[in-house]
């Protein structure tokens, strides 16, 4: 059965944000809900839609399934395989799996695209947030310029394999019990090339290939969050018998902000406040990504309140505005009074008395007096 794409099941684009996801996820999981709809197949499109809600919310899993597409965690590679980590490619996993042979079963001949390469980039939170232009060094196979990778010396070419006659592959025959049987090899003469080399190219030693290390330009837009990925198309591995490159995924890692907390395009903040601020209103001064701003606390304000500042987040990857910022506003009890502050403290008490301070403390402290009584 073929599994539809991900991103269709919820509705959205390939680079929506994680606020997005989730938004579509709950509105569509509310619409599915076998509690709630009763049509037949109400329960298959609510697992569908789980099940790729799982993977796009997680960063890793939703690189890991934007660069690979479906794999059946069933079958074949194990129960989720770590593509993470350095430099590596399908290719390797292809043929470990496959034991070699099969991968190659092909025209050695035809062009090939080269492998895609991943390079892992940390960033600071405000890079992420603006955008930034850097150089990147990777290590990776180029096509040779000596001989325009065909691995023969400039004025010659290579000849057919002369015992695979150009297919690459040997048949090995074999007598046993059940009857002769015909293995297809690898030809071990040109190691599959179907291509036998008498004067190699003396820059790449008769590879057509050659390592290097390539500097990348890399333009990280701004917006990206923690875990997507920028393909560069063609800057990966040089092709195989004139087949076009592959590709290079720069995947990013944000680092965290020892203030500002991220969630999609939105900023979250924690902003302390004195309890005479917070009874008498003030103005305070929040800092943003984008420069200082000054919010207006209202009198009698509460812990925990929460405050809107349009605009102040991160700009959409995709261009789509800017995402705002929220303060949280924490009341701090003072730690360290003096004589004078503690006696206007008692005096304070003294004439606020038993009396409720305002509609909030009362429905709070009869909630509280119950619980006693309950005792
Ligand atoms: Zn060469
Ligand atoms: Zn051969």
């Amino acid at each position: 059965m073929s599994k539809r794409d991900y991103y269709e099941v919820l509705g959205v684009g390939k680079g929506a944000s994680k606020d997005e996801i989730r938004k579509a996820y709950r509105k569509l999981s509310k619409k599915y809900h076998p509690d709630i709809n009763k049509e037949p197949d109400a329960d298959e499109k609510f697992k569908e839609l789980s099940e790729a809600y799982e993977t796009l919310s997680d960063d890793q899993k939703r690189a890991h399934y934007d660069q690979f597409g479906h794999t059946d965690p069933n079958q074949g590679f194990g129960g989720g395989a770590d593509f993470g980590g350095g430099f590596g490619g399908f290719e390797d996993i292809f043929n470990s799996f496959f034991g070699g042979g099969a991968a190659r079963r092909r025209d050695p001949n035809a062009p090939r695209q080269g492998a895609d390469l991943q390079y892992t980039m940390t960033v600071s939170f405000e890079e992420a947030a603006f955008g930034k232009e850097t150089d990147i060094e990777i290590p990776r196979d180029e096509t040779c310029d000596t001989c325009q990778g065909s691995g023969a010396k400039p004025g010659t070419s290579p000849d057919t394999c002369g015992h695979c006659h150009g297919t690459g592959q040997l048949n090995v025959e074999q007598n046993t019990p059940f009857g002769r049987i015909v293995n297809r090899r690898v030809c071990t003469y040109c190691n599959g090339t179907g291509k036998e080399i008498k004067h190699k190219c003396s820059t790449c030693g008769g590879e057509g290939k050659v390592r290097k290390r390539r500097k990348i330009h890399v333009k990280i837009p701004a917006g990206i969050d923690d875990g997507q990925q920028l393909r560069m198309a063609g800057q990966g591995e040089a092709g195989i018998n004139g087949g076009p490159p592959g590709d290079l995924y720069v995947v990013f890692h944000v680092r965290p902000h020892e203030f500002f907390e991220r969630d999609g395009d939105d900023v979250y903040c924690e902003m302390p406040l004195t309890f005479v601020q917070a009874s008498l209103g003030d103005e305070i001064e929040v800092p943003t990504l984008h420069g200082k701003v000054k919010l207006k606390v209202p009198s009698g304000t509460q812990s925990g309140t929460k405050f809107r500042l349009r605009g102040k987040g991160i700009p959409n990857v995709r261009g789509y505005g800017t995402g705002d910022q929220h303060v949280i506003v924490r009341i701090i009890t003072p730690t360290k009074l003096t004589d004078k502050q503690k006696q206007l403290l008692r005096e304070f008490a003294e004439i606020s008395g038993k009396a409720p301070l305002g509609e909030h403390e009362e429905s709070f402290f009869s909630k509280v007096k119950r619980a006693f009584k309950g005792d």
